[in-house]
């Protein structure tokens, strides 16, 4: 199975795509953690990548497809689930292109419906310690002491990420860029719109729901 899963950031698609590929047996793959491997790594991808964020500039289309294609290719037979990736409509024509070429498809699309304002409130609301990493949130996860690491009692602090300027931006810029991809989509592929502003667990069983029907259904076809 070839799925991509797409949504806002902040709507939880880390942990939902772990999920997935957890109950199918598939590779999870997302951009943003390719991205760093292949930087960490020092191969020739990573470092044309390397160059363009150190300056500052977003990575070209063609380099991102290039190592998801990659990556994909490596994933092997059982299939995988895409995770902050196609993030442009051009990066999903390239994406369609390249897989074409094997004679595969992309199978299915899950989008994670969430409205701006929910998101905001997560993302302001978290508060990470510096020293251990942990991550705690003013509303829904809070700290035993306000303000202060359970772990360490390190005091606790807004990530320059988390502040509500940062995460407008963020948000402009998938309206504007990402949110055509699930339009493109729609065309040619089964979209599943899923309510992301439940919580984790619910999302969960919402998406495990609509995949158990679209596999199923598939089984069906001749
Ligand atoms: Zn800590």
């Amino acid at each position: 199975m070839r799925i991509v899963l797409l949504g806002a950031p902040g709507a939880g698609k880390g942990t939902q795509c772990k999920r997935i590929a957890g109950r199918y047996g598939l590779a999870h793959l997302s951009s943003g953690d390719i991205l760093r491997a292949e930087r960490a790594a020092g191969s020739e991808l990573g470092g044309k990548a390397r160059q363009f964020m150190d300056s500052g500039a977003l990575v070209p289309d063609e380099l991102i497809v290039e190592m998801m294609a990659a990556a994909i290719n490596k994933a092997g037979r059982n299939g995988f689930v895409l995770d902050g990736f196609p993030r442009t409509v051009n990066q999903a024509v390239e994406l369609d292109k390249y897989m074409a070429g094997d004679g595969l498809k992309i199978d299915a699309v899950l989008n994670l419906v969430i409205d701006d304002e929910m998101i905001a409130a997560r993302m302001t609301g978290r508060r990470s310690c510096p020293k251990c990493g942990a991550v705690y949130h003013i509303e829904n996860l809070k700290p035993k002491v306000d303000g202060i690491c359970d772990n360490d009692g390190t005091g606790l602090i807004q990530r320059p990420d988390d502040t509500l300027e940062v995460v407008k931006k963020r948000l402009e810029t998938y309206h504007r860029q990402t949110e055509p991809v699930v339009d493109y989509y729609r065309k040619s592929i089964a979209v599943y719109d899923i309510n992301a502003s439940e919580d984790v667990e619910k999302v969960s069983s919402l998406i495990l729901e609509k995949l158990g029907a679209f596999v199923s259904s598939a089984k069906r076809e001749p």
